[in-house]
Order: structure tokens, then C-alpha cells, then sequence
């Protein structure tokens, strides 16, 4: 049977445009079909506006350490706008350089929003073409509960565009973006409360770490409600929002950002009526190659919430049409998979946490430095960073590190590699240290 197209992908955000121009770059015909802006999530509102933000929101610590370092900053005034329209303005280069990735590689970008109509088929607006083969990579969107008033909240989606800051936000949610954004908005002068629904900051990453990130934004004047669960929301007269959580306590706010998770877009697709069975929270299922039960439909990336990161989409991206349409065989290692949360300060973490690894190993060393870098220390800034590594006691492996401190992202990404290649402590412990550093420290640890 003779196809329009070799391969169609329906969304140009990480894992789509990777894959597309790999498929394009190996003789397919290829083309995108993009709903929103070319980039997706990451370069659009995610990844690159938040770094951005987390940069800019930087200075407000690096001004004031700044006098302890001779320096006198005259009529220092922070000006949202200047960074916002900034920072969107990068958004809007970036998109086109992507656009013109997609462009010289030869992929058709197909404006509007695709649907699946039947096997190999897909219809963007009104217009039906064929598909040898078809990538669902529509990634995912935030997650709002069904609540009494939940839309007088926003979402990550539209924090970039505030006109705004707020004097007060209540950020919901105890995850990557509730601890990101709170780092931003405090620095930028916000009062900031995260309301978490349990006990627990950062589930799933090494408790000495969340422990410590806890620490240092409580003593930066972040404010925490635990075991709080949002019941409803309701606009006051002035403006303000007032939040009635579960136990019957009101809590008032400026600005609610809802950052409780982010829901897989598969829905609307047609994938039900083609038999595919999602799972429960929307994901569609697919094996290690990326093959969902369907032999002609594929999926990457958020979609599949396999682990909800670029890195992780572009190289499933990549791998699905190396395979398809290219001559090397690979898979993606889902194991080992670097992550920070650009918080201030930033947490960074590869590999198994202390206790995963003392339910998986049973024999198991910690070791963990506790430090303040130089820099604090000559501010005067009470902050401490802590770097642990978690080793295999039988074979002496690095299994795990975990680090929080300033640049600890840049640091981790190096150690990340002697994880992932298996080093071990001694080979860790033979390596001189380079003095002075903060990541001398990795080696120091005895
Ligand atoms: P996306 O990049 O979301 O792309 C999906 C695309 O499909 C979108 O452009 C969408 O418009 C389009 N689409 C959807 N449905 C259709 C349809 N039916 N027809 C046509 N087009 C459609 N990850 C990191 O690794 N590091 C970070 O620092 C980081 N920070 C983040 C910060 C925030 C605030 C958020 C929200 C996410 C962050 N992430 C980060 C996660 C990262 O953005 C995602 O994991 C990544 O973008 C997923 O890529 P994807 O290709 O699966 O989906
Ligand atoms: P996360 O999964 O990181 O965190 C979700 C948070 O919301 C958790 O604290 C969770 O609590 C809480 N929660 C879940 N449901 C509810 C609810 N109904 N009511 C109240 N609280 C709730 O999600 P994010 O939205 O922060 O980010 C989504 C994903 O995007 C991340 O998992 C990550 O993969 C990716 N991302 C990556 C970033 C990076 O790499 N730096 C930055 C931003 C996003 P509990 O722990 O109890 O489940």
C-alpha cells in the first residue's frame, strides 16, 4: 500500500521534533503536525523559561552577597517586565530555530491539531492523509483537581505571562515545579506558601536531600502547610483568593499556581476507538522500543509517562527512528537517568537513593560531606550544601549520588557519568582533588 506520508508525528515539542528530523535524516518523508508552538513544553513553558527565571531570580541573593564582597549597589529595583519580556523573547528565538531545524531536514510542519482516524490514518483540520507509520509524542499537560473554583488558579503554563508578581502566592504541590517556583517567586520578593496535601517534600528523592532543601527555604522565609488539602476556591471582593482546605482552615492569596502533576494528552486522540487501552492515568503503554499494541502507532516522551524529562523524550525520539527507518538498533536506558530540581539552591540526584538501595543492596556505605562553599561563607549566608554517595558494600560501586548546593546540576551531570559507568569508591578516592572547588568534596569523602 502506498502512503502519503513514511512517517507522520503528532506533536514538535522534545521527543517529536527529535524524532522527525532523525526520520527525515535517514531518507523518510516525514511530516509534524504541531498544534501550539514548535518546541513544545521544554523551549515553549517549561525547561528553558524556568532556567531562565531561576537565573534571574538569582541575582537577588548574588546583589545582596555582593556588599560582603566590597561591591555597593546603588538603587538596586527589580523590574518583572524586563525579565518576562526577556525571557519570552528567547522562547520566540528558540522556536524558530527549531522551526528551521524542521525545515532544512525537510519535515512538512502540518499547523493545527491531529487526530487518529483509522489504521495509518490522521486528520489535521479537515485534512486526511496516510502513514506508514504514526508517533503519538503530544506530551502532557498540568494536572487541576476537580474543585469548587480550581480555574481561579493557574498553572506552569501561565506563570510566564503574568503581568504582574502578586504580593502573596500559594504554590500547591510539594513536587519539581512547586520547589522551583517558589525558589523564583521568594527571590523575586513574593511571600510564597506551598501547601503540601502530605508530609512529605519531594517524594521518591533522597530524604537527607528534601530534608535539607526544607531547612534552607524555611530559614529563606518560604512557607509550608503540611497535610493540607485544597477543598475550594473562592474570589473575594478586594481580588484575593480564598483557598477553604479540607480540614475547614481558609487561606488567603494573590496568586494560586496548581503544581500537583501533569496529565498525559491522550485523549481526543481517537486511540480508543482504534482499541488501544490507556492506562489509568491516560499514559499510553508501549514496550522498551517505544511500540505501543498497535504495529503501525508509536508513542514517546510525556505521553508514554515513562519518566517525564526532555532527555528522556529526545532519546526515545531518536531511538524510534533510528529503528524505523535507520540501520542502528538501540534502547533507552531508563535506569541512571540524571534529574535536578532547580531550586534555590538546586538539588541534583542520579541513581538510588540511600534507602532504595538499603531495600535493594542490604549492604550498603554512606558517605556524606556538609559543607558551607566559600562563597557563603565570606557572604555570611548559612547555607549549608550536602553531597552524599551511595556504595554498593560488596562490590564497592558507586550506586547513587545526591547532591544540594549551588551549581550542584553541573557538578552532578559529570558524576552522573562514573555512575552510570559503574566507578567505584576507590576509583572515586584516587582521583586528586581539584582545589578549591566544591566538587572536590566527591572525592574527598572518606
Ligand atoms: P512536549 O514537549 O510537551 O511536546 C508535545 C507537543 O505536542 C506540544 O507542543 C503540544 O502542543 C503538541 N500537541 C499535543 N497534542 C497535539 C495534537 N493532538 N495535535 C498536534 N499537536 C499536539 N524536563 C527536564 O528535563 N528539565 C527541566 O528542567 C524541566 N523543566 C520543566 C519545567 C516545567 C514548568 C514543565 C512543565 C516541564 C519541565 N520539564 C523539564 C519536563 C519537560 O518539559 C517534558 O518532559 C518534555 O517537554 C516532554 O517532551 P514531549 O515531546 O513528550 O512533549
Ligand atoms: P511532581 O510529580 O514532581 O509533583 C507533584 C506534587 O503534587 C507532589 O508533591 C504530589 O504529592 C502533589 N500532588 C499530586 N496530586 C495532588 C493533589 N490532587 N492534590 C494536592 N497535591 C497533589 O509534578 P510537577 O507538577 O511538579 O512536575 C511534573 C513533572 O514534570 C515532574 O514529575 C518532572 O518529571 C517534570 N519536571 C521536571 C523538571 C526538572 O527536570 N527540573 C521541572 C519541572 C517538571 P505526593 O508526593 O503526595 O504525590
Amino acid at each position: 500500500m502506498d502512503f502519503d506520508y513514511d512517517y507522520f508525528v503528532i506533536g514538535a515539542g522534545s521527543g517529536g521534533v527529535r524524532s522527525s528530523r532523525i526520520a527525515a535524516g535517514h531518507g523518510a518523508k516525514v511530516a509534524v503536525a504541531e498544534e501550539f508552538r514548535v518546541g513544545g513544553t521544554c523551549v515553549i513553558r517549561g525547561c528553558v523559561p524556568k532556567k531562565l527565571l531561576v537565573i534571574g531570580a538569582h541575582f537577588a541573593e548574588d546583589l545582596e552577597d555582593a556588599r560582603r564582597y566590597g561591591w555597593e549597589i546603588e538603587g538596586k529595583r527589580f523590574d518583572w517586565p524586563t525579565l518576562r519580556d526577556n525571557v519570552l523573547a528567547d522562547v520566540d528565538r528558540l522556536e524558530r530555530a527549531y522551526q528551521s531545524t524542521l525545515d532544512s531536514h525537510k519535515v512538512e510542519t502540518i499547523r493545527g491539531r491531529a487526530t487518529l482516524t483509522g489504521p495509518n490514518r490522521v486528520a489535521v483540520d479537515g485534512r486526511e492523509v496516510t502513514a506508514r507509520h504514526v508517533l503519538v509524542a503530544t506530551g502532557a499537560r498540568p494536572m487541576v483537581p476537580a474543585i469548587p473554583g480550581a480555574d481561579l488558579g493557574i498553572t506552569s503554563n501561565e506563570v510566564f505571562h503574568l503581568p504582574a508578581l502578586p504580593r502573596r502566592a500559594i504554590i500547591v504541590g510539594a513536587g519539581y515545579i512547586a520547589n522551583e517556583f517558589a525558589g523564583i517567586l521568594h527571590e523575586l520578593g513574593v511571600d510564597v506558601t506551598l501547601v503540601v496535601r502530605s508530609d512529605t517534600l519531594l517524594r521518591g528523592w533522597d530524604r537527607s536531600l528534601a530534608d535539607r532543601l526544607l531547612a534552607i527555604s524555611t530559614e529563606k522565609g518560604i512557607q509550608f502547610r503540611f497535610n493540607t488539602v485544597p477543598a475550594k476556591l473562592e474570589r473575594r471582593d478586594d481580588g484575593s483568593i480564598a483557598m477553604t482546605c479540607e480540614n475547614g482552615r481558609v487561606l488567603e492569596t494573590d496568586l494560586l499556581i496548581w503544581a500537583i502533576g501533569r496529565v498525559p494528552n491522550s485523549e481526543g486522540l481517537g486511540l480508543e476507538a482504534l482499541g488501544l487501552s490507556l492506562k489509568p492515568n491516560g499514559a499510553i503503554p508501549v514496550d522498551a522500543d517505544s511500540r505501543s499494541a498497535l504495529p503501525w502507532l508509536h508513542a514517546v516522551g510525556d505521553v508514554t509517562d515513562r519518566l517525564q524529562l526532555t532527555p528522556i523524550a529526545i532519546r526515545e525520539g531518536h531511538a524510534l527512528a533510528d529503528r524505523l527507518f535507520g540501520s542502528r538498533r538501540w534502547r533507552v536506558d531508563h535506569d541512571c537517568v540524571p534529574s535536578a530540581v532547580f531550586s534555590h539552591p538546586p538539588l541534583a540526584s542520579v541513581g538510588l537513593t540511600e534507602a532504595d538501595a538499603r531495600n535493594r543492596l542490604g549492604d550498603v556505605r554512606i558517605y556524606t560531606s556538609d559543607f558551607r562553599s566559600m562563597k557563603n561563607v565570606l557572604a555570611g549566608r548559612n547555607e549549608r550544601c550536602l553531597y552524599k554517595l551511595v556504595v554498593d558494600g560488596t562490590t564497592d560501586r558507586l550506586v547513587g549520588a545526591h547532591m544540594i548546593g549551588p551549581d550542584s546540576p553541573e557538578i552532578l551531570q559529570a558524576l552522573a557519568i562514573a555512575v552510570k559507568a559503574g566507578l567505584t569508591k576507590t576509583q572515586l578516592d584516587e582521583t586528586v582533588a581539584l582545589h578549591p572547588s566544591m566538587a572536590e568534596e566527591l572525592v574527598l569523602m572518606r
